[in-house]
């Protein structure tokens, strides 16, 4: 970006996960209209995967995820780096139920991809970078908002520290759980803290996964244990474990050997012996939903908008299907009003009601799997375990349950 106080119809600011993928699957729908697309982060753009690391983070992608990421033409790129997930594991330490699912069960290759973020990053970035119908501001950090008459002013400050001013028919705004530019706008968040936390950690266990899932309900609050690919000389996976807050700290800091105990424990032999843990980190597990998501001019999208925790593997699946849709709606919009109109508060006011009832959807089964399954009440363990045995005997249950951790609607 040379000129100052430029126009342009759609300006994305924040350029994560969510942001580039938006900003990719918008330009993919605007062969006629010719939006003039900019994407600005505070951050560079990193567009090498870097060297492999045993403790990488990574995201599981719902089977519907990677069937927006395959019409985007992005799949080809990024397949090479998932492992698929063809079953996964449901059971309770302890108790009688457990249910599995199989990708057979809903006839689909997998029911799902874990991809390391990395990876993810460095494909968006570099398709970003490389598009003609986008241009990127890269590191430069939004400072102000304004609304305008005719959509939203939007102050940035390079690296150079100069400010330029462009002005956007629509601000999408996908800055993240901790937006400063939110509060600016006055919008607000709801936040549901569920006093507990998700440990995050890889680790390595002596038998190959075979791209088998698990989620263990245990006296300590479930975790799960999701197929990574190996490393040359190990088998890996990705374990969320959800604590108490009050157990978070001394679960997190137990020497290694301690941990793989406290864990085998807890976990079972199904994947053999756990041989290491990598470094742990520990998100404190809260739900938290923007007050607002539409105004003239602006749309909030990912965890600006809605931030759910780690545990349900729902975020960026659920900001996918949104960014998937605005695409959409905001490429009819251009195409039947001209690219001016992009902004107009009743096309977002429709996007967001078609979307409403799928955010409500993700939003109910994440809350309700934590609070449930998370429950040490005799009562509730025993209910969660009909439900298991049920989900497991009844195919149409089964195939509901699948289909809300597939991302399918
Ligand atoms: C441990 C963990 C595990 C998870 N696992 C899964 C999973 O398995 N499956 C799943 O679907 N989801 C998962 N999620 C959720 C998922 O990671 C998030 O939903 C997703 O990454 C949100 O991306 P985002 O782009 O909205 O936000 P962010 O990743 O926070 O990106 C925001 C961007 O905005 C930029 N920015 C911020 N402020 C400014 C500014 N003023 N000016 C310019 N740029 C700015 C930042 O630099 C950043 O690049 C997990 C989350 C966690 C924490």
């Amino acid at each position: 970006m040379t000129e100052k106080n430029q126009h342009y119809d759609v300006v994305v600011i924040g350029g994560g996960l969510v942001g580039g993928s938006f900003a990719l699957l918008l330009a993919g729908q605007n062969r006629q209209q010719n939006l003039r697309i900019l994407l600005v982060d505070a951050m560079p753009l990193a567009t090498a995967a870097g060297e492999p690391d045993f403790d990488a983070r990574s995201t599981a992608l719902s089977w519907g995820s990677h069937l927006i990421y395959r019409q985007a033409g992005l799949w080809d790129d990024l397949a090479s780096h998932a492992c698929a997930i063809k079953d996964i594991h449901v059971s309770d330490r302890g108790h009688f139920g457990a249910a599995r699912l199989h990708n057979t069960d809903v006839d689909v290759s997998a029911l799902g991809f874990v991809i390391e973020n990395r990876h993810l990053a460095a494909t968006l970035n570099k398709r970003l970078l490389e598009h003609p119908d986008i241009e990127v501001c890269s590191p430069a950090s939004v400072q102000r908002v304004r609304h305008t008459a005719t959509g939203m002013q939007i102050e940035v400050q390079g690296q150079d520290q100069v400010a330029s001013t462009i002005d956007a028919s629509l601000m999408v705004l996908a800055d993240g759980g901790r937006s400063d530019i939110c509060s600016q706008l006055g919008i607000q968040l709801e936040r549901k803290p569920y006093q507990q936390h998700a440990l995050i950690c890889n680790v390595a266990f002596e038998h190959p996964h075979q791209g088998l899932a698990f989620e263990r309900f245990t006296d300590t609050g479930p975790l799960a244990v999701l197929p990574l690919s190996d490393t040359e000389q190990e088998h890996r996976g990705a374990l969320v474990w959800t604590v108490a807050e009050q157990e978070a700290a001394a679960i997190t800091q137990l020497p290694e050997a301690g941990f793989l105990h406290a864990l085998q424990e807890r976990f079972g032999t199904r994947l053999g012996r756990f041989t290491r843990a990598g470094a742990r980190s520990l998100y404190p597990l809260t739900l938290m939903l923007a007050r607002e998501q539409i105004r003239p001019g602006l749309v909030l999208l990912g965890n600006v908008a809605h931030t759910l925790h780690p545990v349900a593997g729902q975020g960026l699946n659920l900001a996918l299907r949104d960014a998937d849709a605005l695409a959409q709606a905001l490429a009819e919009q251009a195409e039947t009003h001209g690219a001016a109109a992009v902004g107009d508060y009743l096309m977002l006011e429709q996007y967001l009601q078609a979307q409403q009832s799928d955010q409500n959807l993700t939003v109910m089964f994440s809350d309700l799997t934590t609070r449930l399954f998370a429950n040490r009440n005799p009562a509730m363990a025993a209910g969660r375990n009909l439900g298991l045995l049920f989900m497991d005997v009844m195919p149409p249950a089964k195939q509901w349950f699948a289909r809300q951790a597939m991302g399918l609607r």
